[in-house]
């Protein structure tokens, strides 16, 4: 075969440069194709197909065919990957902070992807730059930031939100790092909950994980704010100088939230006490909470959308923190979490778009970039080639819900958060650790017949002499975790997770706890049930 035969099947590979309705019709059959086979592997179950574990080390060994494949058999083999998937929207899985995804946001990605846009430059992203504007100044609005000074772009997740925050408070407290390399007394401030990117960026970045300093939390999850003042206050004594304080607000494990305003004034006493030269940067983690601002402006009163009293409680007790979002110097945002896009869309604001010049490069440095156009990220962003898959993901959803459905999906998954609190509170073995955290997160713990859970808490929490009761308790429930999983394995129950450290007791162990994380809006009261039934059921088989 002469290469020009091999290229007629190439170009037929492709999506045709100018219009060809029947070669499209080729290009959607094909899709159809692929869901059709995706939809076979649907069962009950709340995975596709059969959970195959994957062989490791006999995929060292691909290698790469030697003659050319079709769509169709390119379509087929890429489908086998999806074998064993977990279907994150479906009711009977709760097991982590992964989105299922919306129609919208997907032809999102697949529009992008289909002409390939770069956001490093208006020139070669023409319009979907302009969506990346538009999703920033939607977003800068929702929590409270000046559009006129605000900026953002989006970035590689909810880490690099996290990195550019530092990056830039780095420079303000360093000058010039980008140019003299990073001083050894910067340092990072950031809560012992909150989320671990924060030690691979200070070990990234140069600043090193041993100036990361960590604060212990409150029983709320929140930073103790008494022990983040001593810290600073001894930080600066010594002649350190704060690259960043990172807030999360919406911690993983737990949806602790953390004192913004409080850590901003305490932030602008130290500037004055200390006479600093630079303004601490203070960066919002909140890749997470960022969506519980659509409720910021609810009528909790009226409560038109007609929540229960339970959830519209559990949504003001987290717009008490997250209304104060817009203090923060940046804030990190990811819409493959509480904006139910696929991965990746992440977006990093800052309320200063000045902030973003300390991270500019000179046009020499970049000769063959940026001579025209009105919108050049690239200019200062640490990728080069930007997708825009991202930004058209978000927003799809943002045109796709409005203010409206985000309240009703949000409020809809709180309620069945709350719904399983109240099931896990009715009974005697079963109590719930966050209690005091009102997002859609529930670490809980079950304990055998005979223990005092209204006590057994608080003991295990405080009391040193318990340590030998949480290690035993915490064997006991990574049992019920098994038993609860292996049940929704047979297709009886729902899938749950666990966390082997959700925090450290007051004496330094660790607590295991079983965790319910609520993101489907497929989620109903009967599945709430479950949870709490299967868990009942667990105690009496392993008791
Ligand atoms: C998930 C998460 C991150 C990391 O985000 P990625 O998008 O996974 O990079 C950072 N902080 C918090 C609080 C998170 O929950």
């Amino acid at each position: 075969m002469t290469y020009r035969n091999i290229l007629e099947k190439i170009r037929l590979a492709f999506p045709q440069p100018v219009s060809d309705t029947i070669h499209d019709s080729y290009f959607v059959h094909s899709m159809m194709r692929a869901l059709d086979q995706v939809d076979a592997l649907k069962t009950h179950l709340p995975f596709l197909g059969s959970i195959i574990h994957g062989d490791f080390d006999a995929a060292k060994q691909t290698k790469l065919p030697d003659t050319m494949s079709s769509v169709e058999a390119v379509t087929k083999d890429l489908v086998s990957y999806l074998e064993g998937m977990t279907i994150f929207g479906h009711p009977r899985t709760q097991q982590n902070v992964i989105a299922p995804t919306t129609i919208p946001s997907l032809i999102g990605v697949l529009l992008t992807s289909l002409h390939n846009p770069n956001l490093a430059w208006d020139e070669f992203s023409r319009l979907v730059a302009l969506a990346e504007v538009e999703v920033v100044a939607m977003t800068s609005q929702l929590i409270g930031y000046d559009t006129e000074q605000a900026s953002g772009v989006f970035t590689f997740g909810g880490t690099g939100t996290t990195l550019y925050g530092v990056k830039i408070g780095l420079e303000k407290a360093c000058p010039e790092t980008m140019q003299k390399g990073t001083s050894e007394d910067a340092v990072v401030f950031v809560s012992d909950t909150g989320h671990y990117c924060a030690a691979n960026i200070t070990g990234w970045l140069g600043i090193g994980t041993n100036n990361l300093i960590t604060i212990p939390t409150t029983p709320e999850n929140e930073i103790d704010l008494k022990q983040l003042e001593e810290k600073l206050r001894n930080a600066l004594t010594n002649g350190k100088r704060i690259a960043c304080i990172i807030a999360t607000l919406g911690t993983t494990d737990a949806f602790g939230l953390d004192n913004l305003k409080s850590i901003v004034d305490l932030r602008d006493t130290l500037v004055d006490e200390f006479e600093l030269d630079y303004q601490p940067h203070i960066h919002a983690d909140a890749v997470i909470g960022w969506a519980w601002s659509v409720f910021n402006d609810y009528d909790f009163e009226q409560n038109p959308l007609g929540f229960r009293p339970r959830t519209i409680r559990a949504i003001a007790g987290a717009c008490r923190r997250i209304r104060h979002l817009s203090l923060a110097d940046s804030v990190g945002i990811d819409f493959h979490k509480t904006g139910f896009a696929p991965y990746i869309s992440s977006l990093i604001l800052v309320k200063n778009q000045t902030d973003l010049d300390l991270l500019k490069r000179t046009p020499e440095q970049m000769p063959y970039l940026y001579h025209f156009g009105q919108y050049r990220p690239g200019m200062f962003t640490l990728e080069t080639s930007r997708a825009g898959t991202g930004p058209l993901a978000a927003l799809a959803n943002l045109k796709l819900f409005g203010e409206e459905g985000l309240r009703a999906i949000l409020g809809h998954i709180v309620e069945m958060t709350q719904l399983l609190r109240e099931h896990l509170e009715g009974h005697e073995g079963t109590t719930v650790l966050n209690r005091g955290n009102f997002g859609t997160v529930t670490l809980f713990r079950a304990y055998p017949v005979g223990v005092d859970t209204f006590e057994i808490k608080r003991q295990e929490f405080e009391d040193v002499t318990y340590r030998d009761s949480l290690i035993v308790h915490n064997a006991y429930n990574r049992e019920i975790f098994e038993y609860v999983n292996s049940e929704a394995m047979e297709g009886r129950g729902v899938f749950i997770s666990t966390t082997d450290c959700y925090r450290k007791t007051a004496y330094g162990e660790p607590i295991v706890a079983l965790k319910s994380f609520i993101l489907s809006p497929f989620v109903d009261e009967e599945d709430v049930k479950t949870v709490v039934a299967k868990v009942l059921e667990a105690r009496e088989a392993i008791s």
